[in-house]
């Protein structure tokens, strides 16, 4: 690591009074000089409970934006404008208010990795790990699940609930290569696999539990396993590696999201040293998001 960069950052942070928030899936490097790494959801709770005025997300747009719609009075930096999600951009608002216009006793489950827009026009968002209690708990038998097929198709097997699945898809995790993670199951084979739902149906059943990151990290502080094989994003090895020494773990699937690596330790300096660019969303989008938001949590605590 490039310890003069790191001490710049450092100093620029204490500076600007700055929390740096970064996903799971980040490079090493920049989990290293985060002060949390966790899930989009879990780091956009601590920007809304952080004293610090300035939060810095190393993550992707919706993630940022996520931040921004739960704490309005921070500033919120992603450090890459550029980094985006192609899951999230394969929706858009017209595209989604047709659907509702063909489905109109539905209500619209929304997985959180969606532009701010579009949150704005559904009733509640969902995590991967919360999205079957949330369509659960919504006040329809009928739901338009968006915009992840792979993650509905997943919630929709686990419910008696009538699913219209919006047809889009994580293009990492919906490419994960089977034949990869059965080599590795084969090389390992006293592993427990875990794979994440955005990855296909053929995956989960092969794997010990199909979670998101926030459950695999807790499914291995409870398993009696001493070797993993992590069917998601390259990142979160590094996760597990971090968090549980005393374990093995190898990625599955070859699943890497060339959006998360966007973010580097020289952006992060440059933007703590401009407080730019700034994630912005008019008022009307972003009280509206924040209701589809607020459910979310209100159901799920
Ligand atoms: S891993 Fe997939 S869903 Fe996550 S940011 Fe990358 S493209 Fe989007």
């Amino acid at each position: 690591m490039n310890s003069k960069l790191v001490s710049e950052i450092l100093s620029q942070k204490n500076e600007k009074d700055a929390v740096i928030l970064a996903h799971s899936y980040q490079p090493p490097e920049i989990q290293d000089i985060a002060d949390h790494v966790g899930d989009s959801l879990q780091l956009s709770r601590i920007a809304a409970s952080t004293v610090s005025g300035v939060i810095v997300f190393c993550g992707v747009r919706f993630m940022a934006e996520t931040a921004h719609i739960l704490s309005p009075d921070k500033t919120v930096i992603l450090p890459e404008p550029d980094a985006g999600c192609p899951l999230a951009d394969c929706i858009e608002v017209p595209a989604l208010r047709s659907m509702q216009k063909l489905y109109p006793d539905a209500l619209t489950v929304l997985y959180v990795n969606s532009p701010a827009d579009v949150k704005a026009e559904s009733y509640a968002c969902c995590t991967s790990a919360n999205a079957l209690e949330v369509v659960e708990s919504t006040p329809s038998d009928e739901i338009i699940f968006a915009p992840d097929r792979n993650l509905g198709t997943f919630v929709s097997r686990k419910s008696d609930k009538t699913f219209h699945i919006w047809n889009g898809a994580c293009r990492c995790h919906a490419i994960a290569d089977l034949q990869d993670i059965k080599t590795k199951m084969e090389e390992w084979p006293d592993a427990e696999l875990l794979v994440h739902p955005e990855t296909p149906p053929e995956t989960w059943e092969l794997a010990h539990a199909v979670l998101g990151t926030g459950g695999m990290i807790r499914h291995v502080g409870e398993s009696s396993a001493k070797r993993f094989i992590i069917g998601t994003e390259e990142g979160m090895v590094y996760r597990l590696r971090t968090l549980y020494p005393d374990r093995e773990f190898v990625g599955g699937g070859d699943i890497y999201c060339v959006n998360m690596k966007k973010i580097t330790l020289q952006k992060i300096l440059d933007s703590l040293r401009n407080l730019e660019p700034v994630i912005e969303l008019d008022t009307e989008t972003r009280e509206k998001a924040y209701a589809a938001v607020a459910r979310m949590t209100e159901i799920t605590g």
